[in-house]
């Protein structure tokens, strides 16, 4: 059997519109010394930049979340056996979380949570730093490594003076690649935050025994409907559609709809929920072809679906996972409310009823490929 390349994801993936650019490829490439592939452009999938230093050994292929060629060994290991009987994978449990500490609560997305697990583990020197991503801009992020809590308050949620931002970025997009971020830090022990599409190529790495990868200690997964990509061109109708002025959007959150913070003039704050329905001509291409909305092959998940304002839903994983949520709560780092059964299968059931349409979507968008 012939070994698939670069060359086959180039028609497999990228020629289908399907890449999601998520940058496994181009990190974990075998002759990466030799500059084989790389990003051109920004918001457009890697091309070959020194094709014939290429091994052919087909690593890339491998790892992309585009090919599925090692679900079954990840299935093995993260518990899960098929979407169908398991649309949220497997999970130890699950909790609805808040932080403990005001300040990553004001900044955070949901219930500052992930950023607190990540500031309890670099304080405790499990981590030496984190991948991350912090906000430039409305719709518009950049990875980071963080070192210390004061970085990992830059990469909370909120949006603080991005006006001037605005006028200078041309293409807006909230998916960051993070990825390529790993091989720049050669420490022994990273966390990085990330999308299922992220998650899925580290973790095929990590299965594969293939450097950087076991410099990644501990990952945590957020859950992802879809990002969003579109030109600057787009923004009045964008203002027009939702009857908003761009620059008075201050904060993004996404759950069962697109929420908007908005302040005006007065700083009197306005909330605006988007049913993503109405949001199509803004969703990244890619993410139509994508199955996982939970995560399901991270150490432990997070989303605001489920859980109240403030609060963070959390699926812890594997061992770590569980260990980590459990050490995290003992300490008081972070708090958990009370969830009675009936309230758990509310919060499962919705989760389901999201990651059932999510793979519904890919279904129908492949059956058009
Ligand atoms: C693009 C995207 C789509 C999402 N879609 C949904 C959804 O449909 N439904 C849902 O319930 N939840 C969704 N989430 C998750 C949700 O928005 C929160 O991130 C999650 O609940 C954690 O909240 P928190 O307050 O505990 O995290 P915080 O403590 O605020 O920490 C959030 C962490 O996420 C990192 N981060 C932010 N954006 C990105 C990015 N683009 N790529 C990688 N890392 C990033 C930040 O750097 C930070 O470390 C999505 C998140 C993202 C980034
Ligand atoms: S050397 Fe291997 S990983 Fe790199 S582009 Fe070629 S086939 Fe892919
Ligand atoms: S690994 Fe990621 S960037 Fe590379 S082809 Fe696949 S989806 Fe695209
Ligand atoms: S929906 Fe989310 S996980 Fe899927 S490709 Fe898009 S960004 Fe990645």
């Amino acid at each position: 059997m012939s070994i698939k390349t670069f060359q086959d994801l180039i028609k497999e993936v990228h020629e289908k519109g399907i890449c999601q650019e998520c940058g496994g490829c181009t990190s974990f490439c075998s002759a990466a010394f030799e500059n084989v592939i790389g990003f051109k452009e920004p918001n457009s999938p890697p091309e070959y930049i020194n094709k014939d230093a290429c091994l052919e050994c087909g690593i890339c292929y491998f790892l992309c979340p585009q090919t599925h060629v090692l679900d079954d060994d990840l299935n093995k290991t993260y518990q899960f056996t098929d979407f169908t009987s398991m649309p949220y994978g497997f999970a130890e449990d699950i909790y609805s979380c808040q932080t403990t500490d005001e300040e990553f609560l004001k900044h955070g997305t949901d219930g500052g949570v992930v950023n607190t697990l990540l500031n309890f583990l670099l304080e405790t020197k499990v981590i030496d730093g984190a991948i991350v991503s912090k906000v430039e801009g409305p719709f518009s992020r950049e990875s980071m490594f963080a070192e210390t809590k004061d970085d990992l308050i830059k990469a909370s949620g909120t949006i603080l003076n991005i006006s001037p931002q605005v006028d200078e970025i041309q293409k807006f997009n909230t998916y960051t690649r993070s990825i390529p971020q790993l091989s720049h830090y050669k420490f022994k022990k990273l966390a990085i935050v990330g999308t299922p599409c992220q998650i899925y190529t580290i973790k095929c790495m990590q299965d594969l025994g293939v450097t950087p990868s076991e410099h990644v200690e501990i990952t945590l997964g957020l859950f992802c409907y879809h990002n969003f990509l579109f030109e600057k061109s787009q923004i009045a109708k964008f203002e027009k559609d939702f009857k908003l002025k761009f620059e008075d959007i201050v904060k993004i959150n996404i759950k069962e709809d697109l929420i908007l913070k908005l302040e005006d003039n007065d700083s009197k704050e306005k909330i605006i929920h988007i049913p993503f329905t109405k949001l199509v001509n803004y969703i990244r291409p890619a993410c139509h072809s994508c199955i996982d909305f939970t995560n399901i092959y991270s150490d432990i998940s997070f989303g605001g679906l489920g859980s109240r304002d403030k609060y963070t839903t959390v699926l812890p994983r594997t061992e770590k996972g569980v260990q980590l949520l459990q050490k995290a709560l003992d300490k008081n780092i972070i708090k958990s409310l009370e969830l009675d059964e009936n309230t758990k299968k509310e919060m499962k059931s919705l989760i389901a009823k999201f990651s059932e349409a999510k793979i519904e979507r890919r279904n129908e968008f492949m059956k058009n490929l």
